[in-house]
């Protein structure tokens, strides 16, 4: 999607026309640059101590769609903390394309456990782990109705499930970054605390959607609260705290006229799912209309050209404040005085980057090698030599890797 407008929602900075700030700024000499580029480069921007910045890194539906992930979101804080909120199915080649180092990225809240929601979990926990990453990964979940309903028992079958892959990465890597930590928090606590550290709250309310166990989060930093909804049908605990927000996040779906001409369904379905399983814009309208954020967030929604202008007629039959039409990709910085919206321009040939603590060497020792001498005893000799002085000259570049 191709947002070229810079959108300033400061009050003061509301009463300038944009031309004001010229487009791009002035570029004074034929050598210099554009001061103002209107996007979001990864990795040139250091955040202010009281700003945070918001990333939508999967904004779409459960069936995959190359321009629009499944949700995630991603709240960087001025102290330096990052969270992601949801790791749905796709969203981590965005979440890779931001180029920060994995070892900053181990904190993981999940709404609920539909895979549009945490789909691209093994994404994060395998490639995470290839790439950099030398601890464990923590997650925070809620749990559900029933214990096999909640984050631990997900996570523990998660980890059942790749078994093979684990087994064979514990004795080719070192394990430690293949391990998961588990926070399971009852999905019944209204605006409980789940997380309190390095001056960052973050609190947990029921959500309603589809069965027992979906919650909304929001995060605390700097006098600032992002509200970040999950799934849920406009419900009571939601109006209660997310009051005050500065964003405020909630799904906004599919109109049913859209449900049945682009999805096939039949009208009874389109009623029920439009409007009373998910929130129509008309309701997503009239939940930021009353709760007044300083800014409100509508995801949830394949954002095209024959979709997004009903959604947004939709909202603006009950709400006429700033609201933004999620894509994936949008960033949002928030302070005080503005909350600023870009676009993210990001390479689609990331590398990752290494953070400060040196890659863990393989353990070996106490790890079972997961081959047997029926399979290793398979290797082709005949390239012996040629891989000899590849190998030899690899450990001369490598003296304290390999002893001289
Ligand atoms: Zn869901
Ligand atoms: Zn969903």
């Amino acid at each position: 999607m191709g947002r070229s407008k810079i959108v300033i929602l400061a009050v003061a900075a509301m009463s300038l026309p944009l031309s004001a700030f010229g487009a791009g700024g002035i570029v004074k000499t034929p050598n210099s640059v554009a001061p103002d580029r209107y996007v979001y480069y990864p990795g040139t921007e250091s955040l202010a101590k009281d700003e945070i910045r918001l990333f939508a890194c999967g904004t779409g539906m459960p069936a995959a769609r190359r321009d629009q992930a499944a949700t995630c979101f991603l709240v960087e804080t001025g102290n330096g903390d990052k969270f992601l909120f949801d790791v749905g199915t796709g969203s981590m080649m965005n979440v890779a394309a931001l180029m920060i180092p994995y070892d900053f990225l181990d904190k993981v809240f999940i709404s609920h456990l539909h895979t549009d929601h945490w789909g691209d979990l093994a994404t994060l926990w395998a490639g995470g782990w290839t790439a950099g990453r030398t601890k464990p990964l923590r997650i925070w979940g809620p749990s559900g109705a029933t214990p096999e309903m909640g984050t631990q028992y997900a996570v523990d079958h998660f980890l059942k499930a790749f078994n093979w892959d684990a087994a064979t990465r514990n004795f080719k890597l070192n394990p430690e970054p293949g391990k998961i930590t588990v926070k399971e928090f009852d999905y019944k606590g209204e605006n409980q605390v789940i997380y309190q550290e390095n001056d960052v709250t973050i609190r947990s309310w029921p959500a309603i959607h589809a069965g027992d166990g979906p919650v909304s989060f929001a995060l605390e930093y700097a006098g600032l609260k992002i509200v970040i909804g999950g799934d849920t049908f406009p419900n009571k605990w939601f109006m209660k705290h997310a009051q005050d927000a500065d964003i405020a996040i909630h799904e906004c779906f599919l109109t049913p006229d859209t449900l049945v001409q682009w999805y096939g369904q039949s009208p009874q379905q389109a009623l029920g799912v439009g409007t009373a399983v998910h929130t129509a814009p008309q309701a997503f309208g009239k939940v930021m209309s009353t709760l007044k954020p300083r800014h409100a967030i509508a995801y949830h929604f394949l954002n095209e050209e024959a979709t997004r202008y009903a959604i947004y007629d939709g909202i603006r039959q009950t709400y006429d404040g700033p609201v933004s039409m999620a894509a994936d990709n949008m960033v949002w910085n928030i302070s005080k005085d503005k909350i600023v919206e870009r676009m993210t321009v990001s390479t689609n040939q990331a590398w990752a980057v290494s953070g400060p603590t040196p890659a863990p060497a393989p353990l070996k020792a106490g790890v079972a090698d997961p081959m047997t001498d029926f399979i290793r005893q398979g290797r082709w000799e005949g390239v012996k030599e040629a891989l000899a002085p590849v190998v030899e000259g690899f450990k001369k570049e490598h003296p304290d890797a390999f002893g001289k």
